[in-house]
């Protein structure tokens, strides 16, 4: 694909996704707020679908793993011991002239990008957002929004360890909000101030990490696969020893080939024993380990897959996106996974205007709805309603026409292949049941 196409493709996502319902900019009435993102009707179906997805392959199918939901707000000494107050920082430098700044690391030259001006000698900026707890704003109380959900897993370690039995090698699962002040924002959501991260924190016993780290980066790029992510626009990149953060042995992104290049879609970092051994040291509490088979007490390596939630919604929408001609007309698709799909099945009446068939639609909603996320819609022709259903990427179209009254049967069509079948009303659930869960 040559890069306008690309940028196209972008620009039709962005648009798609405000048409009908995915994704907002936040507080747009107000102008926006730079970076930050809503989730329509739609989107947050098939973000929560997204989500639950990974929930039930991690958490579920494993069987050695447990979930956890901590709080946003933590401890300030928790930042401290994670290194996030000293390190999690970035070099910025301003423009002397046009006053834009940029990040150290991304400038080709030492001048602005933008107006070829001087640039300020360039300065430590912590990207974590800080507030204040309690009545009275005091250095005292000064708490930070969460950088990332993975220290709630780390000190929470003992209590899960504890409360549920587990014994080396287990992990913990989180999905959760995370807050970054970044500085250079952009490319949708896949920068944004506020996001949502799901990430596993794996303990496993020193020795067996590097076995364990592999392992878990073929699960997480075959995840992506499992749910419609072409494997071609995958790739795996290796950190090189100065990419590595502070606490990493070891780290792979998973890249997405996203339009504007290839960019991570999560990491997955061998993280040794760092943070436990650094809350530890400073809340005075033993988090080692004891293992019973050889008596032996250690403080356990730690392999995190960390993604975002936010990312994997971009790719997957970008990944299943398609224009197609059909019949001389421009059929635009999205090709979702049906477990990712927001809307499982649009229950259509073929003729609005007879009782019969409208109340016969009703009905069959009514009834699928207790076990699917489905929708009647009698808004347009059936070929408009088509299409619609297409775009936002509803796998099967049921309709409702003049024989069902006598056949009892209805029409189901599938998005894909476009194939209709004649189904009988008594088994509409039992034939959905099989094609989303087969
Ligand atoms: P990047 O290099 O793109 O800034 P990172 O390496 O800092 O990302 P991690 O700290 O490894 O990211 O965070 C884990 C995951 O959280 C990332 O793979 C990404 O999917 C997601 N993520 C991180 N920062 C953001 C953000 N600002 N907006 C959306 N998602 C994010």
């Amino acid at each position: 694909m040559s890069e306008g196409m690309n940028k196209n493709l972008m620009e039709k996502i962005v648009s798609l996704c405000k048409r009908r319902g995915f994704i907002f900019q936040s507080s747009e009435i107000y102008g926006g707020l730079e970076s930050t993102w809503d989730y329509g009707p739609l989107g947050v179906e098939l973000k929560r679908n997204v989500k639950q997805a990974w929930w039930s392959s991690i958490v579920y199918e494993r069987g050695d793993m447990e979930g956890l939901d901590a709080a946003i707000l933590m401890h300030p000494s928790t930042w401290i011991a994670s290194g996030h107050l000293e390190g999690f920082s970035d070099l910025l430098t301003d423009c002397k002239s046009c006053k834009k700044r940029f990040r150290l690391d991304q400038l080709k030259e030492n001048k602005c990008p933008e107006c070829g001006g001087a640039l300020t000698e360039a300065r430590k900026f912590n990207l974590m957002f800080k507030t204040h707890i309690g009545a009275v704003e005091s250095q005292k109380n000064v708490v930070h929004l969460r950088p990332e959900t993975a220290q709630g897993i780390f000190v929470n370690f003992e209590n899960v360890l504890t409360t549920s039995r587990r014994k080396l090698p287990f992990g913990i699962a989180q999905t959760g909000k995370a807050f970054r002040n970044e500085i250079t924002t952009g490319n949708f959501t896949f920068r944004s101030r506020e996001f949502e991260q799901m990430e596993i924190e794996y303990f496993v016993k020193p020795g067996t990490d590097e076995e364990w780290y592999r392992k878990w980066i073929d699960e997480r790029l075959y995840w992506y696969v499992r749910f419609g992510i072409k494997r071609d626009n995958l790739k795996l990149r290796e950190h090189t020893k100065e990419e590595l953060a502070h606490y990493a042995k070891a780290c792979t992104d998973i890249e997405y080939r996203f339009p504007m290049g290839w960019s991570e879609l999560e990491g997955i970092a061998n993280r040794t024993d760092f943070d436990l051994k650094a809350h530890s040291k400073l809340s005075g509490k033993d988090l080692s380990y004891f293992e019973e088979g050889t008596k032996e007490r250690f403080v356990p390596y730690v392999i995190e897959p960390s993604g975002g939630v936010d990312r994997a919604v971009l790719a997957f929408l970008i990944d299943s996106y398609r224009e197609e001609v059909v019949k001389k007309e421009k059929r635009v698709v999205l090709g979702l996974h049906k477990t990712l799909a927001p809307i499982k099945a649009a229950i259509l009446p073929l003729l609005k205007n007879r009782d019969e068939i409208v109340t016969m639609a009703k009905g069959i909603t009514k009834d699928l709805s207790k076990s699917f996320n489905v929708r009647y819609d009698d808004t347009a022709s059936i070929g408009r309603l088509y299409r619609r259903q297409d775009e936002i990427g509803t796998p099967f179209c049921i309709t409702v026409d003049v024989e069902s009254i006598s056949d009892k049967k209805v029409t189901v069509r599938d998005r894909d292949t476009m194939q209709q079948d004649r189904v009988s009303i008594d088994s509409v659930k039992e034939y959905l049941d099989k094609k989303l869960t087969g």
